[in-house]
């Protein structure tokens, strides 16, 4: 996976992007970041990228030509034209789905706005997705882009070091995860739940399920709506309902 990212602030990507898994995936070539400054593309003498909104109002808008010349800088030798995602407040709310879908390209561009945002004629021509990280609003698109690229990279083969554990955990099949333990098995007073100690792979299972249920039930009970449930996760369901 290749991203691109037009951004007028490339050090806080690579600052945020450089350590932990994603920095690894970074120097194992699994993904590949590559920022690009919009002020190197700026007309004038003064490298400005901003200026005042016409109609009058509070705050400065990006203009078009740098990010235009920007954006065309990484397509020209493109055979197939990437996606290119301008991160906004405005856009499609991102979440495991979308990730997931994300995951699948080979290249995706990523354009960061700042100030009041961007010049509206640019986004019609360049943009192909438009897309939040929530109904909030942030300074600029730097962060956002880097909670998505975290979240996309996580699901590419190889980037985590057991593939298995991206397929077992919240939001996979619109349940939240189970609660996890570890060493030691006794904490302060607090036991493990004997069935994580039995070894009994398909009680631990069961346990497993129906604490993802309960979770769910409890903390997101609009997920289960959309929710792949067996009978037998209904039954189970229906009794915890009946028993409040
Ligand atoms: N005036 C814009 C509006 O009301 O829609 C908000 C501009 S915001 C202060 C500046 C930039 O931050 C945006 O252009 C966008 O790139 C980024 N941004 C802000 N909130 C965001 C969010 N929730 N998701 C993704 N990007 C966001």
């Amino acid at each position: 996976m290749k991203y691109k990212i037009l951004t007028l602030f490339p050090d806080m990507i690579e600052q945020g992007l450089s350590s932990s898994i994603i920095g690894k995936a970074r120097e194992k070539n699994l993904i590949n970041i590559e920022t690009i400054n919009i002020r190197d593309f700026a007309f004038n003498k003064h490298k400005q990228v901003d200026d005042y909104p016409y109609g009058g109002g509070a705050g400065m808008v990006m203009q078009p030509e740098p990010i235009y010349e920007a954006c065309k800088s990484i397509m020209e030798d493109e055979q197939n034209k990437p996606r290119v995602i301008y991160l906004t407040p405005q856009g499609k709310t991102f979440n495991q789905e979308m990730a997931m879908e994300l995951s699948q390209e080979e290249e995706l561009v990523f354009l960061c706005g700042h100030y009041e945002g961007v010049d509206e004629r640019v986004i019609d021509m360049v943009v192909t997705d438009e897309v939040s990280i929530g109904d909030y609003v942030l300074t600029g698109g730097e962060l956002a882009v880097m909670v998505m690229i975290d979240a996309i990279s996580r699901l590419i083969p190889n980037v985590l070091s057991n593939d298995t554990s991206a397929e077992t955990e919240t939001f996979d099949d619109n349940l939240l995860e189970y609660p996890q333990y570890t060493r030691p098995a006794v904490f302060m007073d607090k036991k493990v739940p004997d069935v994580l100690l039995s070894g009994h792979h398909k009680n631990i299972e069961n346990w497993r399920r129906e604490q993802s249920l309960v979770r769910t039930y409890n903390k997101r009970p609009d997920l289960l709506d959309k929710a792949n449930l067996s009978d037998k996760d209904k039954k189970f369901l229906e009794t915890l309902i009946n028993k409040q």
